[in-house]
């Protein structure tokens, strides 16, 4: 059996063609701004398509491009700045951020109904609780849709998740909770990992290790999630999981690159446009 290739980039591609459609029908332009710090190679190919994505779907992109030694007081009056602009609806710190910086207290400062990264407490809170107002971090938000493509009802599947950060394991757990999937949230220090992930029916790798999970790991017919992008030498990238063998044996997978990648942008336009809707 081969799989059923998730296609991240074409999925995504329909989203934003929804997004460009309701943000045409708006009274005024949602506005995105997005705040990089120093020069981080990856960091700025990922703003620059961010910045073409926001314009390409009729919203307004705002930067604010500060240098490298840039102080956390300097930061904290730009995200002040922003969040009593009322031209602007979503607000996002890139990370990482240069070493001297200490990124948590900086998220905190964002209004969390600008917080199109959903990384504040208030949004984590909603979340969790089950408040569909707050915003959902947009990488975990991509990956449920994502898994929704090939399986609309998830009830009382067993997920498991390689990996606890607050930007993906974490809320990824919930929203499977939300949809009565059995969740497992497995990190460095689960013991016996092969064996747990081969009773999965939804697998989410969002590690950052190449190729770490091989076929003898995945249950014939599970969903595969690969979040984790790898770069091998200069120009290819691989997920966390062994595509070319893991598919031959699962019902549906995506990619890397076009998977995952492509729906944190979308979602990201979604989170701004259902910002400025909350806002107004
Ligand atoms: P983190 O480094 O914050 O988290 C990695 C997680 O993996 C941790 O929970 C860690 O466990 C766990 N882990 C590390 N090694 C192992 C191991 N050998 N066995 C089991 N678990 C392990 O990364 P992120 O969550 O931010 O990102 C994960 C990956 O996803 C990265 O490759 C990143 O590039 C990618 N990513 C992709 C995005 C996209 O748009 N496609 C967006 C965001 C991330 P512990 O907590 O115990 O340390």
């Amino acid at each position: 059996m081969s799989a059923t290739i998730i296609d991240g980039r074409a999925i995504a591609k329909d989203l934003r063609a929804q997004i460009k459609d309701q943000v045409s029908t708006l009274p005024s332009q949602p506005g995105l701004a997005v705040i990089l710090v120093g020069d981080d190679p990856a960091s700025h190919v990922y703003v620059n398509n961010k910045i073409k994505a926001t314009v390409n779907c009729g919203m307004r992109s705002i930067e604010k491009r500060l240098p490298a030694d840039v102080s956390a007081e300097k930061i904290a009056s730009v995200i002040h700045e922003l969040n009593n602009d009322k031209d602007v609806h979503g607000i996002l710190l890139q990370l990482p951020l240069p070493k001297h910086l200490d990124a948590d207290p900086l998220i905190q400062m964002i209004a969390p109904e600008k917080d199109v990264d959903g990384l504040t407490f208030a949004n984590i809170g909603k979340l969790v609780a089950g408040d569909k107002s707050g915003l959902v971090p947009c990488t975990p938000q991509g990956s449920l849709k994502l898994i929704k493509s090939v399986k609309d009802n998830l009830s009382g599947l067993h997920a498991v998740i390689i990996g606890r950060s607050l930007l993906f394991g974490k809320p990824m757990g919930q929203l499977l909770l939300q949809e009565n999937c059995t969740v497992t949230q497995a990190h460095s220090r689960t013991k016996d990992l092969p064996a747990l992930c081969a009773e999965a029916d939804i697998l989410i790798a969002a590690v950052g290790q190449p190729q770490m999970v091989t076929a003898d790991w995945v249950k014939a017919g599970a969903i595969i999630i690969d979040v984790g992008i790898n770069r091998i030498g200069e120009k290819t990238l691989v997920g966390d999981v062994d595509f070319d063998t893991a598919k031959e044996k699962v019902a549906a997978i995506t990619p890397v690159p076009g998977g995952v990648g492509p729906m944190t942008i979308a979602c990201l336009l979604a989170n701004t446009l259902k910002a400025y809707e909350n806002i107004h």
